[in-house]
């Protein structure tokens, strides 16, 4: 008997919480609406209204759900969190899109996360095995059954509790009847900021979520912090060791808004100097820079003012479909590059370019690119990428797929660029990366950045890829029950 078919646990999401504001649930909305870069395959809101708990899920976009009235109305409460939900593969029902909610012992909580749990499987095996009934394949429900399960008598107690056994880079809007609470992972790995609006605490993923509800950035939440709101308070628990922070690159390279401030600073400014570093770093000259838009925009602003050659709009985005890699399967990301660009032939013919984007992952999206460029009269097309290569996956909450499906962890440089089909290819080094990002160099004992991506060094133990290299088995939940 299969139970349930377990997913591979791989999210980016964005999370959203909000309280003692009488719009909480259409401000949650809007928020989320900010935060749609972060996943776009389903949304959800719970609100409280003081006695009950109300909870609505979507499948798509925020704007196409969470607009009208009626469902708002749906949402009464003067508390709200939210969840944008992306999957790389798996299940795509709606009982795995958050926030979750369960009826506890002392009371209703309500979970939205966003990131990966390294020990996940290991968690639920235990818990399952304990008699435990899951009811979704992600991994955040384990957060919702040990907050269940904790045998401390306050919710923040649970929580605590709870955050203990999980292991790997998380952020956490969660929602009792009495509080909001906010938790990042020891490392904060996974971003979580805090704002204010009037009286009401705001959490979100990213401050793009508060400057559209007009709300005020306060702080980041710091690594390893929980923080509890009730009323007009606020309280901090540091429950971990103390750790240096190692936030995540890839929310500096790719996946942060780029109006969204990380450790003070706009990511667009980050990407800004990645494209200088660039610059400095290649001694070619071409007639134009043209960036992949919208991700290669900033690194090409900044590659093209340090170098002085010409931007252009060599390439013409359809702002009506989504992100092409944030579409799950290969076979719709594939065609996804032609729905959404276009060669912008006037200005690219006969030219030599510098074809500017911020990473490399697959290789589909810039091989068909320079092919489109071509096409399109170009006469050369160098490309240069505002990252390093891309050489081991992911495993803290960003799609990255695994090293066979990765080119620069197959490929030398050479092989690379007749892959893509360029005439240079080249990529931002790890120093050029972290003088753009801290203006200092890596620091080898202990590094500034989650930066596993280009180093293979993964700073949180990965209990359950290390099981035995299948993170997507689990003889339990694949059925070994003799019933
Ligand atoms: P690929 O076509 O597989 O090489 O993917 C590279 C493209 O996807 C680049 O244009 C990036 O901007 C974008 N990208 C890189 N990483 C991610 C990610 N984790 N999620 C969504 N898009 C990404």
């Amino acid at each position: 008997m299969k139970i349930f078919k377990l997913r591979t646990i791989r999210e980016e999401c964005g999370i959203f919480g909000i309280y003692n504001n009488d719009d909480a649930s259409a401000l949650t909305a809007l928020g989320l609406h900010a935060l749609q870069h972060r996943g776009q395959e389903g949304c959800g809101i719970v609100s409280f209204d003081g006695k009950n708990f109300h909870s609505e899920k979507r499948h798509g976009l925020v704007g196409d759900n969470f607009t009208n009235k009626d469902i708002l109305k749906k949402l009464p409460g003067n508390f709200a969190i939210g969840h944008n939900r992306y999957s790389t593969t798996g299940e795509t029902s709606l009982r795995n899109i958050q926030p979750f909610f369960a009826d506890i012992y002392g009371g209703g909580i309500s979970v939205a996360h966003n990131g990966n749990f390294t020990n996940a499987l290991k968690l639920r095996e235990k818990l399952v095995k304990g008699g435990a009934i899951f009811r979704t394949t992600s991994d955040t429900e384990t957060i919702v059954q040990l907050i269940a399960k904790s045998n401390r008598v306050k919710m923040i107690d649970k929580v605590i509790d709870t955050l203990f056994q999980v292991q790997g880079g998380y952020a956490l809007v969660m929602m009792s009847n009495k509080k909001l609470i906010g938790a990042r992972d020891p490392l904060g790995i996974r971003p979580l900021v805090l704002g204010k609006l009037k009286n009401s605490y705001v959490l979100a993923s990213e401050t793009c979520a508060f400057d559209i509800i007009g709300a005020k950035f306060i702080r980041e939440i710091n690594n390893g912090e929980i923080v509890v709101i009730e009323g007009n308070d606020i309280k901090s628990i540091k429950p971990f060791t103390k750790k240096k922070a190692r936030p995540c690159v890839f929310e500096y390279v790719y996946f942060s808004r780029p109006d969204s401030y990380l450790q003070n600073k706009c990511a667009y400014e980050y990407r800004k100097n990645f494209g200088y570093e660039l610059a400095k770093e290649s001694d070619d000259i071409g007639d134009i820079v043209v960036p992949v838009p919208d991700s290669g925009v900033p690194a090409a602003i900044g590659y093209s003012q340090y170098k002085k050659i010409n931007f252009e709009l060599g390439l013409i985005r359809n702002h009506y479909v989504g992100r092409t890699f944030i579409e799950p399967k290969q076979n719709i990301r594939s065609f996804g590059v032609k729905l959404k660009l276009s060669s912008n032939n006037s200005s690219i013919k006969n030219k030599s370019i510098i074809l500017i984007d911020d990473s490399i992952v697959r290789g589909t999206t810039c091989s068909k690119i320079v092919k489109m460029l071509y096409d399109g009269g170009a006469k050369e097309v160098h490309v240069r990428i505002s990252s390093p290569e891309i050489k081991f996956p992911d495993f803290y909450g960003i799609d990255m797929p695994s090293k066979s499906e990765l080119l620069a962890a197959n490929k030398n440089l050479n092989e690379m660029c007749n892959h893509i089909g360029a005439k240079t290819l080249k990529f931002l080094s790890i120093d050029g990366l972290y003088r753009a990002i801290c203006n200092e160099t890596r620091n080898k004992n202990y590094p500034q950045l989650t930066d596993h991506y280009f180093t293979g060094e993964y700073p949180v133990e990965l209990v359950d890829q290390n099981k035995d290299n299948k993170i997507s088995q689990l003889s339990l939940l694949s059925g070994k029950s003799t019933n």
